[in-house]
């Protein structure tokens, strides 16, 4: 049977996913999640990175981590020309070959999204040289239909304003859906669902869910979030790379989609203690949800931090597979997603037997 999801679940992603929320301006979409997940915690901050830190007390004195990041890798602007263009800088990890010819929304100091093209120069002019070259990002414009400086500022942008390439969420056909983001607000629906799910059951560990701020520009939230949590045990929430297209050979596919989260045994940024890999593959067999291991060491997650910071943690990453991310959009499987809640949901009620 296929798997359908709630409406309220389609909505939660939609609205996660055309959430502005480039990194280090992340406020529209801790809005949004604050709001959802108020009903099921006990206490709940803001700290001064911009992580969303919610607690749900459990039994005992040991504290599970569940992180997710709200960032979305995007731009800045860096220059304004005489004659309106504006020049702009990447925050996080693009591929600057992919880059021209997409709109792009830039944030205005107020508030205000005003909408601009990538421009490039038409093929008619380029020199043969040309043609096969990709354009450097130095040389990559956005072109808002502004005349002037002038009125480039009188529209409430200035150097430093956030900018991303903006798409609409769409669901492909029953099982897929398309949008922006979905690394990682896949990961704070996963989590937002998770707190849901255990509503009114005492867990034997208390459960911190932070919402991180900056994780792709070098998993910065996750870091002072850890500092203040002291987490035993954490995990990151990711959507990952998944990379099963033509052309691509298997041994570089992290995951795949339809085969069910994705649990890493080795990334960039960390190494999981093996106990907790294994105790996820158990997990998930004994709930009867299907997974996969994401073959290493492609990427890097805030586990990595977190493993990393005070006295460290038993950390690991669980996550929902993408195609295509760190693009202007990627493609998911709503059944992959599924079922990360199921064993996020199933870790979160169990992961005390890791003791
Ligand atoms: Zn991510």
């Amino acid at each position: 049977m296929t798997y359908e999801p709630k409406d309220e679940t389609l909505e939660l992603l939609r609205s996660l996913s055309e959430a502005f929320g480039v990194a280090g301006f992340e406020d529209e979409v801790r809005a949004l999640i604050q709001e959802r997940i108020e009903p099921y915690v006990d206490e709940l901050r803001t700290d001064a990175m911009g992580n969303l830190i919610a607690y749900r007390r459990g039994r005992g004195d040991r504290v599970l981590m569940l992180d997710a990041h709200m960032d979305e890798i995007g731009f800045m602007v860096s220059y304004i020309e005489e004659n309106g263009f504006l020049r702009f800088a990447p925050l996080g990890g693009w591929d600057a070959r992919i880059i021209p010819s997409h709109a792009m929304t830039i944030r205005t100091q107020s508030g205000q999204l005003v909408k601009g093209a990538v421009g490039t120069p038409p093929p008619h002019i380029l020199k043969p040289e040309e043609r096969d070259k990709p354009f450097p990002l130095e040389e990559l414009f956005v072109d808002i239909g502004a005349s002037s400086r002038e009125e480039v500022e009188q529209r409430g942008i200035r150097i430093g304003s956030p900018a991303v390439i903006a798409y609409p969420f769409e669901r492909l056909n029953e099982g897929v859906v398309m949008g922006k983001a979905l690394d990682d607000r896949v990961g704070c629906a996963v989590l937002i669902e998770t707190l849901k799910a255990l509503k009114g059951e005492e867990l034997e560990v208390t459960l911190a869910a932070n919402f991180a701020a900056c994780e792709e520009v070098g998993l910065r939230g996750a870091r002072t979030a850890a500092f203040q949590i002291e987490p035993d045990i954490a995990l990151a929430l990711e959507g990952t790379v998944a990379a099963d297209v033509p052309g691509v050979h298997a041994v570089r596919q992290p995951t795949a989609l339809g085969k069910g989260p994705a649990i890493t045994v080795a990334d960039r940024s960390l190494i999981p203690n093996p106990k907790l890999v294994d105790f996820l593959l158990e997990l998930a067999e004994e709930e009867g949800v299907p997974c996969q291991l994401k073959v290493p060491p492609f990427g890097s997650t805030d586990a990595g931090a977190i493993q990393q910071t005070g006295k460290g943690a038993i950390a690991g990453v669980v996550s929902v597979p993408c195609r295509y991310i760190h693009s202007p959009f990627s493609l998911m499987r709503l059944e992959d997603f599924a079922n990360t809640v199921k064993l996020t949901v199933a870790f979160a009620r169990r992961c005390r037997e890791l003791f």
